[in-house]
């Protein structure tokens, strides 16, 4: 089914770069639609604790952060639909945007899909998902109250869920490939200073074993070759994420299929941008994809008014 108006913007994906995005369009009066598959907020969401958005001193929990976000742009009018978009292409007028039940048209449109958690691939992990392996601390750590748990990782994303996760674990085990972490150093000295995180280095993960849930991590030391079982009930895989681009069939990616923009924010599309973590050679932070976001609207802005023969604002 054919939805016939014409939006100045659409915006797909409703993390912190899309609902800025959304924030910026509708409130300098751009007919705005945000499209969002899921759930408002996107990785903000499964984050227990943002220490380092400016404007929180005390810091704020990823949830409320998204709410606050959410409310910011519907106050500014921008439409929203819940929906799965399958396919964006160009037409005469811009492009069209097609969910698995209606198609959009815009003149200008911004891709901030944003990035998934990444697999390990290693025997266990599809077996025990949600059985014992997870990719989200905020969302399952209660369930491994007083229990060991394995996380795999040495980011900024497992060194801070490790940090969460130790509220309600007995013990954890930081396995890392490397002794050095890519994290950086302010989490890294939280997580020695907690008594109950320990760190397993120069390490890698080989299987995950156990029978109705996990009950065990094999690993395998990377310079001495040793091998060995660590007994835990629970395994967070924390190791990065992909970008959310399947869908696109534009020939705008980089080698590992992130979206490459100019400092516009624009791609070599005209008139189609992308904002935030799927974006090209960004700093993944919650910032930046609110400042991505942002400018792509200006610019998107700026693209419409050209179209529709008005004065730039
Ligand atoms: P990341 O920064 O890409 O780190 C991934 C970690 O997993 C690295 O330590 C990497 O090891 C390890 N790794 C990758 N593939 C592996 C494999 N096959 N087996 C074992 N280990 C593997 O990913 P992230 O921690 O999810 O963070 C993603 C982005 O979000 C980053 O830009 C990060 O700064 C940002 N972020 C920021 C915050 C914050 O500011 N509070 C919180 C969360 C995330 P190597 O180090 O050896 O490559």
């Amino acid at each position: 089914m054919s939805n016939e108006q014409i939006y100045d913007l659409i915006i797909i994906g409703g993390g912190p770069a899309g609902m800025s995005a959304g924030i910026y369009s509708a409130r300098a009066g751009y007919k705005t639609l945000l499209v969002e598959k899921m759930t408002f907020g996107g990785q903000m969401v499964i984050t227990s604790f943002i220490d380092n958005y400016p404007g929180f001193p005390e810091g704020i929990s990823g949830f409320e952060l998204q709410e606050r976000m959410y409310n910011q742009m519907k106050k500014y009018g921008v439409e929203v639909k819940n929906e799965d978009v399958k396919e964006i292409n160009q037409n005469k007028d811009g492009f069209t945007v097609t969910t698995s039940s209606e198609s959009y048209q815009s003149h200008a449109a911004i891709i901030a899909t944003g990035a998934k958690h990444r697999n390990i691939n290693i025997p266990g992990e599809k077996e025990f998902s949600a059985k014992g392996v997870s990719y989200c601390g905020t969302c399952d750590a209660p369930f491994f109250r007083n229990k060991d748990v394995a996380i795999i990782g040495g980011g900024d994303t497992a060194l801070s869920e490790s940090l969460f996760i130790a509220k309600f674990a007995k013990s954890i085990k930081i396995i890392h490939r490397r002794d050095r972490f890519r994290a950086v150093q302010s989490l890294v000295d939280m997580a020695i200073e907690n008594p109950k995180i320990e760190f397993v280095y120069d390490s890698i993960a080989t299987s995950i074993v156990g029978d109705q849930s996990v009950k065990g991590i094999n690993i395998k030391n990377v310079k001495t070759n040793e091998e060995m079982e660590l007994k835990t009930a629970g395994v967070f895989v924390f190791i990065g994420l992909d970008p959310n681009t399947d869908f696109i069939n534009f020939s705008i990616f980089d080698d590992e299929k992130h979206i490459i923009t100019d400092l516009k924010m624009e791609t070599t599309i005209p008139g189609l941008f992308a904002a935030g973590d799927v974006r090209s050679n960004t700093f993944r932070q919650i910032i930046c994809a609110s400042s991505d976001g942002a400018k792509a609207a200006h610019y998107a802005g700026e693209l419409i008014d050209d179209k529709k023969g008005k004065a730039y604002k």
